[in-house]
């Protein structure tokens, strides 16, 4: 096919109503959904039960899922069958269910083929003496049981305190939870499947919603990592710079804060951009927070001005 000039695809996100959302992501960032449950605005997805569409330009009106099938080559040609990642920023009124994601294999043998679920989050805002839910308290599979079975949530969660620019990585088998009152961009595999453990007995329509206790049971690490081990403050990096936050085998994460003018060279097979704050130009094209675009395979030298926050990821290849 003819070589096509390489547009930056923005993208219009799709936002979800979850019993635990707010009203931030109409009131602060913008995006055009009524009512105060929304919980998660995916900036950057192409999974069927929320598949971006592109903005403006040659794909205009098309879904991320039909771009990254029919054009590989603006995605590295990588060998994926779908796209493989997913940016998405969650506003929690309320707390969330305590919940823990399977692995790639897990998922394929009892989801139906699906990716697992390797999640990190950053904290984009949150009140003083925030906390949230990472790793449990059992020492062995048996005292997991026993806890879960029993109710005994409070010897069992592992709750800890958190501030604005902490980074968590969450690898599938963690027990995690976001607590009322977090603002957090999370990067993630292209995956919806999360297994509720415990939903702090509330009802939704009447009804607790569904628990997953045995396959909970079946895919939480034990013992978990330590909390040394899963968060770390990511805040005063060098500005005007690409910084690597972490890497695993799914996605490499970055942090840029834009003050004044940057450049820089977008290497990798595509890159997921998120505008977490402020308001600039990319390659002159206005951006403000709450945008959210892919810089396609060799798109070349990126320049960036304004003041602004904005977070990054691609797939580790
Ligand atoms: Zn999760």
């Amino acid at each position: 096919m003819s070589e096509m000039k390489k547009e930056i695809l923005f993208l219009q996100p799709v936002c979800t109503h979850n019993i635990w959302g707010g009203t931030k992501l109409r009131e602060e960032f913008g995006y055009p959904v009524e009512g105060d449950d929304i919980g998660e605005c995916w900036g950057i997805s192409a999974h069927p039960n929320g598949d971006g569409t592109v903005k403006s330009g040659a794909f205009a009106g098309r879904k991320l899922s039909e771009v990254f099938k029919e054009y590989p080559q603006l995605f590295g040609s990588l060998a994926y069958d779908r796209f493989p990642l997913m940016t998405k920023i969650i506003d929690a009124r309320d707390d969330l269910s305590i919940q823990v994601h399977p692995d790639d294999n897990y998922a394929r043998e009892h989801e139906n083929g699906s990716f697992g679920k390797t999640e990190c989050w950053y904290i984009m805002d949150c009140p003083q003496d925030a906390t949230l839910v990472i790793g449990h308290n059992a020492a062995s599979r048996k005292e997991l049981s026993d806890m879960i079975h029993g109710g005994r949530w409070k010897e069992f969660i592992r709750e800890i305190p958190v501030k604005k620019g902490d980074f968590i990585q969450i690898d599938p088998g963690t027990v995690h939870a976001i607590k009322g009152g977090l603002l957090i961009l999370e990067t993630q595999q292209n995956s919806d499947i999360t297994y509720r453990v415990y939903d702090y007995d509330r009802l939704s329509n009447g009804k607790p919603r569904e628990l997953h206790v045995e396959k909970s049971i079946d895919v939480i690490t034990v013992p978990a990592k330590s909390v040394e081990d899963s968060v770390k403050s990511v805040l005063g990096l060098p500005e005007n710079t690409l910084n690597e936050l972490y890497a695993c085998s799914y996605y490499s994460i970055f942090k840029l804060d834009v003050n004044g003018e940057t450049v820089f060279e977008q290497k990798y097979p595509f890159l997921m951009v998120s505008v977490l704050e402020g308001s600039g130009t990319v390659d002159g094209q206005d951006v403000k927070k709450g945008d959210h675009f892919i810089l396609p395979c060799g798109f070349g030298t990126v320049k960036m001005q304004g003041r602004m926050s904005l977070m990054a990821s691609t797939v580790t290849s």
